[in-house]
Protein backbone atom coordinates (compact mmCIF):
# COMPACT_ATOMS: atom_id res chain seq x y z
CA UNK A 1 0.00 0.00 0.00
CA UNK A 2 1.09 3.43 -0.91
CA UNK A 3 -0.04 5.87 1.20
CA UNK A 4 1.43 8.61 -0.93
CA UNK A 5 -1.07 8.19 -3.40
CA UNK A 6 -3.94 9.07 -1.56
CA UNK A 7 -2.58 12.48 -1.29
CA UNK A 8 -1.07 13.21 -4.78
CA UNK A 9 -4.58 13.90 -6.62
CA UNK A 10 -5.90 17.57 -6.18
CA UNK A 11 -9.44 16.86 -6.83
CA UNK A 12 -10.22 20.82 -6.74
CA UNK A 13 -8.98 21.56 -10.07
CA UNK A 14 -10.80 20.02 -12.39
CA UNK A 15 -13.80 21.56 -10.57
CA UNK A 16 -12.39 25.31 -10.49
CA UNK A 17 -11.35 25.43 -14.03
CA UNK A 18 -15.18 24.51 -15.04
CA UNK A 19 -16.18 27.40 -13.27
CA UNK A 20 -14.29 29.97 -14.62
CA UNK A 21 -16.53 32.09 -17.02
CA UNK A 22 -15.59 33.49 -19.94
CA UNK A 23 -16.94 36.58 -19.32
CA UNK A 24 -15.34 40.09 -20.53
CA UNK A 25 -15.96 44.08 -20.19
CA UNK A 26 -18.80 45.40 -21.40
CA UNK A 27 -18.18 47.52 -24.79
CA UNK A 28 -19.24 50.59 -22.85
CA UNK A 29 -17.15 49.65 -19.90
CA UNK A 30 -13.87 48.90 -22.53
CA UNK A 31 -14.82 52.79 -24.62
CA UNK A 32 -14.66 54.29 -20.92
CA UNK A 33 -11.61 52.88 -20.06
CA UNK A 34 -9.92 54.04 -23.52
CA UNK A 35 -11.39 57.93 -23.20
CA UNK A 36 -10.40 57.75 -19.16
CA UNK A 37 -6.57 56.53 -20.22
CA UNK A 38 -6.58 58.92 -23.75
CA UNK A 39 -5.92 55.18 -25.39
CA UNK A 40 -2.55 55.44 -23.45
CA UNK A 41 -1.53 51.95 -22.03
CA UNK A 42 -1.28 53.54 -18.12
CA UNK A 43 2.37 52.18 -17.74
CA UNK A 44 3.97 52.82 -20.71
CA UNK A 45 1.92 55.49 -22.87
CA UNK A 46 2.16 53.83 -26.17
CA UNK A 47 -0.87 52.94 -27.55
CA UNK A 48 -3.30 50.49 -25.35
CA UNK A 49 -5.45 48.22 -26.51
CA UNK A 50 -5.88 45.41 -23.62
CA UNK A 51 -8.47 45.95 -20.83
CA UNK A 52 -7.03 44.16 -17.72
CA UNK A 53 -8.82 42.91 -14.83
CA UNK A 54 -6.99 44.69 -11.99
CA UNK A 55 -7.91 41.91 -9.68
CA UNK A 56 -7.68 38.79 -11.35
CA UNK A 57 -10.93 36.95 -12.45
CA UNK A 58 -9.39 33.91 -10.67
CA UNK A 59 -9.08 36.15 -7.77
CA UNK A 60 -12.71 37.38 -7.79
CA UNK A 61 -12.04 39.88 -10.27
CA UNK A 62 -15.31 41.35 -12.01
CA UNK A 63 -16.31 43.27 -15.51
CA UNK A 64 -16.62 46.33 -13.51
CA UNK A 65 -15.01 49.87 -14.57
CA UNK A 66 -13.56 50.09 -10.81
CA UNK A 67 -11.19 47.05 -11.66
CA UNK A 68 -10.48 47.95 -15.64
CA UNK A 69 -7.35 48.84 -16.46
CA UNK A 70 -5.87 50.06 -20.03
CA UNK A 71 -2.45 48.82 -21.02
CA UNK A 72 -0.71 48.03 -24.03
CA UNK A 73 -0.01 43.88 -25.10
CA UNK A 74 3.49 44.26 -24.26
CA UNK A 75 3.18 45.42 -20.66
CA UNK A 76 -0.43 43.51 -20.25
CA UNK A 77 2.08 40.28 -20.60
CA UNK A 78 4.10 42.00 -18.38
CA UNK A 79 1.85 42.35 -15.40
CA UNK A 80 0.69 38.74 -15.28
CA UNK A 81 4.21 37.36 -15.91
CA UNK A 82 5.74 39.61 -12.85
CA UNK A 83 3.65 39.19 -9.24
CA UNK A 84 5.17 42.42 -7.91
CA UNK A 85 3.32 44.07 -10.79
CA UNK A 86 0.42 42.55 -10.26
CA UNK A 87 -0.03 43.40 -6.82
CA UNK A 88 0.83 47.21 -7.74
CA UNK A 89 -1.71 47.88 -9.34
CA UNK A 90 -4.19 46.08 -6.76
CA UNK A 91 -3.05 48.10 -4.16
CA UNK A 92 -3.21 51.53 -6.37
CA UNK A 93 -6.90 50.70 -7.20
CA UNK A 94 -7.53 49.76 -3.65
CA UNK A 95 -6.79 53.56 -2.87
CA UNK A 96 -8.27 55.00 -5.37
CA UNK A 97 -11.44 53.05 -5.65
CA UNK A 98 -11.99 51.41 -2.05
CA UNK A 99 -11.48 47.85 -0.97
CA UNK A 100 -14.46 46.62 -2.55
CA UNK A 101 -13.21 48.36 -6.36
CA UNK A 102 -13.45 44.70 -7.96
CA UNK A 103 -16.51 43.41 -6.73
CA UNK A 104 -20.40 44.11 -8.40
CA UNK A 105 -23.27 44.57 -6.94
CA UNK A 106 -24.34 41.25 -6.67
CA UNK A 107 -20.92 40.79 -4.59
CA UNK A 108 -21.79 43.69 -2.31
CA UNK A 109 -25.27 43.11 -1.73
CA UNK A 110 -24.42 39.54 -0.29
CA UNK A 111 -21.27 41.21 1.91
CA UNK A 112 -23.80 44.18 3.29
CA UNK A 113 -26.87 42.54 3.04
CA UNK A 114 -29.34 45.01 4.48
CA UNK A 115 -26.98 48.02 4.88
CA UNK A 116 -26.55 47.81 0.99
CA UNK A 117 -30.06 48.65 0.49
CA UNK A 118 -29.83 51.60 2.71
CA UNK A 119 -26.56 52.68 0.88
CA UNK A 120 -25.53 54.17 4.40
CA UNK A 121 -22.18 52.58 4.09
CA UNK A 122 -19.39 54.81 3.13
CA UNK A 123 -17.82 51.84 1.10
CA UNK A 124 -20.89 51.12 -0.62
CA UNK A 125 -21.20 54.59 -1.51
CA UNK A 126 -17.84 55.07 -2.75
CA UNK A 127 -18.52 52.05 -5.17
CA UNK A 128 -21.86 53.39 -6.51
CA UNK A 129 -20.53 56.62 -7.25
CA UNK A 130 -17.85 55.15 -9.86
CA UNK A 131 -19.59 52.33 -11.37
CA UNK A 132 -24.12 52.82 -10.89
CA UNK A 133 -23.57 54.68 -13.93
CA UNK A 134 -22.63 51.15 -15.96
CA UNK A 135 -23.96 48.45 -14.31
CA UNK A 136 -27.35 48.43 -16.66
CA UNK A 137 -23.97 47.23 -19.36
CA UNK A 138 -22.17 44.99 -16.82
CA UNK A 139 -23.47 41.90 -18.76
ZN1 LIG B 1 2.52 49.57 -22.16
ZN1 LIG C 1 -4.84 41.13 -17.62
Amino acid sequence: MNSYSLVSKPSYNRRDKKKVVREKFSKMIRDEVKIRYNNQCAMCYQRGHHIHHVMPKSRGGRNVITNALLLCNTCHKEVHAEKKLLNYWIRHFKERYGKHFYHNREDLELIYKTEFQKKNNLVVQKWLEHNEAFEIFRK
